[in-house]
């Protein structure tokens, strides 16, 4: 069995990105400017930012987190992204979800400007993914292609099944996987939580990527022996963070599989960073 091993693949991924801030900023460049804003203090998002903003600064980036009080208003927080949008030495912005009740997430989306939407989700950048056009694209679903390209395991011509149909990970996921490129082309299915004989068709999957957050719901009754696991899923639970495969059952039955932890998440991060630089690069052009 082929262990999709994220964390390693992000290391080596973030070394070379490391190496090419450091190249460019010795050639005179600014270094890449990265802003996290973070609204309230939600536990489980008050560790992802201070990750993102660590890992930005480890590979050169400025970056930094803007800590907002949970009491702030919408306008406010989408005047603080236009300022944001405005600054010269920032090129990629960011909003930790999930939000206040009382501030629309949407709103402030189209908000970040699309050259600056590191995560992906602006409709502009969205739009860009389904007519195939270059453009920002979702961290989680480009991570995991970037995984499968690291494991020399291609798609291409494959079924691949995708199970969750969220705009952060299944439908761009699902686009991504289609589009006519290399460590791409495949045959999509989209399953969700209305889909019958969800067994069946994950059974039929050469690829299979689970994304609905229900630990260890995907075992051997799912998956095709010789099957390539992709496991989004993170729940946290009182054994820690767990993912959507019953991975102790699925391991000696699968090609290859991705643990939770240190399997996409860690790749979700590496993402974001050489997004940030895509950004920058464009926007220096
Ligand atoms: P989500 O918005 O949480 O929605 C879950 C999806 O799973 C929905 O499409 C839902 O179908 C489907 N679903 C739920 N129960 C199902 C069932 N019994 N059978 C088939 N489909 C079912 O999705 P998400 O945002 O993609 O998150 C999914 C998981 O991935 C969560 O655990 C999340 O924490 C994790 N995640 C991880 C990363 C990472 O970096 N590793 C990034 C993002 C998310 P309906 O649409 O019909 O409701």
């Amino acid at each position: 069995m082929i262990l999709l091993d994220g964390k390693a693949c992000a290391n080596h991924l973030n070394a070379k990105l490391k190496e090419k801030i450091a190249a460019d900023t010795a050639l005179g460049f600014r270094p890449p400017g990265l802003i996290v804003l973070m609204v309230g203090d939600n536990a489980a998002s008050t560790i992802y930012v201070r990750n993102k903003e660590r890992m930005a600064k480890d590979v050169g980036m400025f970056a930094k987190t803007v800590h907002l009080p949970e009491s702030i208003q919408e306008t406010e927080l989408t005047t603080l992204i236009h300022e944001f949008n405005a600054a010269d030495d920032i090129d990629g912005i960011l909003v930790q979800l999930p939000l206040p009740a009382h501030i629309n997430a949407t709103s402030c989306l189209l908000a970040i400007s699309p050259t600056k939407d590191v995560d992906g989700f602006h409709p502009t950048n969205a739009g860009c993914l389904t007519l195939g056009l270059p453009g920002l694209r979702p961290c989680t679903p480009k991570g995991i292609l970037a995984l499968l390209r690291h494991y020399h395991l291609s798609p291409a011509g494959k079924h691949a099944v995708v199970v969750g149909r969220s705009n952060i990970v299944g439908k761009p996921l699902a686009l991504m996987l289609a589009e006519p490129l290399e460590y791409a082309n495949a045959t999509v299915t989209i399953c969700h939580s209305q889909t019958t004989n969800l067994a069946a068709i994950c059974k039929s999957a050469d690829f299979l990527f689970c994304s609905v957050g229900k630990p260890h719901f995907f075992d051997r009754n799912y998956v095709k022996e010789g099957a390539v696991v992709v496991d989004v899923g993170i729940t946290r639970t009182e054994n820690g963070i767990e993912g959507d495969a019953n991975f102790a059952d699925l391991a000696d039955h699968v090609l290859a599989i991705s643990p939770v932890p240190g399997g996409v998440g860690p790749m979700t991060i590496a993402m974001l960073l050489q997004n940030t630089v895509q950004a920058w690069e464009s926007r220096r052009k």
